[in-house]
């Protein structure tokens, strides 16, 4: 090898590196259940309300993703969160202020007391129509904080449209985390262009999930598979999600402001799902080889 290919071979590794170091993480699923959930006072603590694009905002948590998105005819609550937040989310709609009373429909991401729990509260506060998921209605029904029945003025199905006023969302059952885990697809503009939107329900294996060989969910990895794939198929401009780490919030809020704006990220919507796989394969593949050994 003379000295030139010689030179050549290094560069060539020096542009191979980075490429090597863009691969994913090893995050397992508990190391991406810390990161969606934060410490204890993350869930709790107000997170500054912001604009995010066209007509969403921000309202939730440090930990806790929840969504105004303002409407000619009203507002939409995505996410009422714990019982405990609501008085949170109403002061966050406040500092932007919109009337908490003007929110005239409440949809979730799904039956899990992080996400949905507020419903009674905030519908008591509001008066707003709870409209709820079919498959999200057993595990709502058992959600009760303080005795309070579970609102479900409407229950609509995958693929169905929610409308008030001018807006439009539609709901797509994105099942694995709970059989009716929703992720709700809107379509908003900016600068005259059009930006297709999802609130990711949530992808995420909660550590104490048995993937392999579940007599009380066998589909449960089939769920996951189908909705990787269903998200994939919707080529999203701009990613939210049930807990803002999904979409990297953190790091896009100091960015508000400038061009582009920072919550357009489809590249960073397509490496989420990625590592939300690969956490579940390399899961699915622990349980497996544990399986197998004990049955030796
Ligand atoms: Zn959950």
């Amino acid at each position: 090898m003379n000295k030139n290919r010689i030179l050549l071979a290094l560069f060539s590794a020096a542009l191979i590196t980075p490429v090597l170091a863009q691969q994913l993480p090893r995050l397992m699923p508990e190391d991406m259940f810390k990161r969606n959930i934060g410490t204890p006072e993350q869930l709790d603590k107000q997170f500054p309300p912001h604009h995010i694009i066209d007509n969403i905002y921000y309202i939730g948590t440090q930990s806790l993703g929840s969504f105004l998105i303002t409407t000619s005819a009203g507002h939409i609550l995505v996410n009422t969160d714990y019982e405990r937040t609501v008085p949170t989310l109403k002061k966050s709609v406040e500092q932007l202020g919109f009337k908490f009373e003007d929110i005239k429909l409440i949809i979730g991401s799904h039956e899990h007391a992080d996400h949905m729990e507020g419903d009674a509260l905030a519908k008591q506060l509001s008066g707003a129509k709870v409209v709820v998921v079919a498959e999200q209605v057993p595990g709502l029904k058992a959600m009760k904080p303080g005795g309070k029945e579970h609102p479900m003025d409407e229950i609509v199905h995958d693929g169905d449209k929610v409308t008030l006023g001018d807006e439009t969302l539609i709901a797509h059952l994105t099942p694995g985390h709970t059989d009716g885990c929703t992720s709700w697809e809107l379509t908003v503009k900016e600068g005259g262009k059009d930006y297709k939107v999802v609130i990711i329900g949530s992808l995420g294996v909660n550590p104490n999930y048995q993937l392999y060989n579940n007599p009380a969910n066998p589909k449960i990895v089939e769920q996951y598979r189908s909705s990787y794939a269903t998200l994939r198929a919707l080529a999203v401009d701009v990613p939210l999600g049930s807990h803002p780490a999904m979409y990297r919030m953190m790091e896009k809020y100091p960015l508000i402001g400038k061009n582009p704006n920072p919550f357009i990220d489809h590249a960073g919507y397509l490496y989420e799902i990625a590592l939300n796989e690969q956490a579940m394969n390399l899961r699915l593949e622990e349980q497996r080889l544990a399986a197998e050994k004990k049955a030796k």
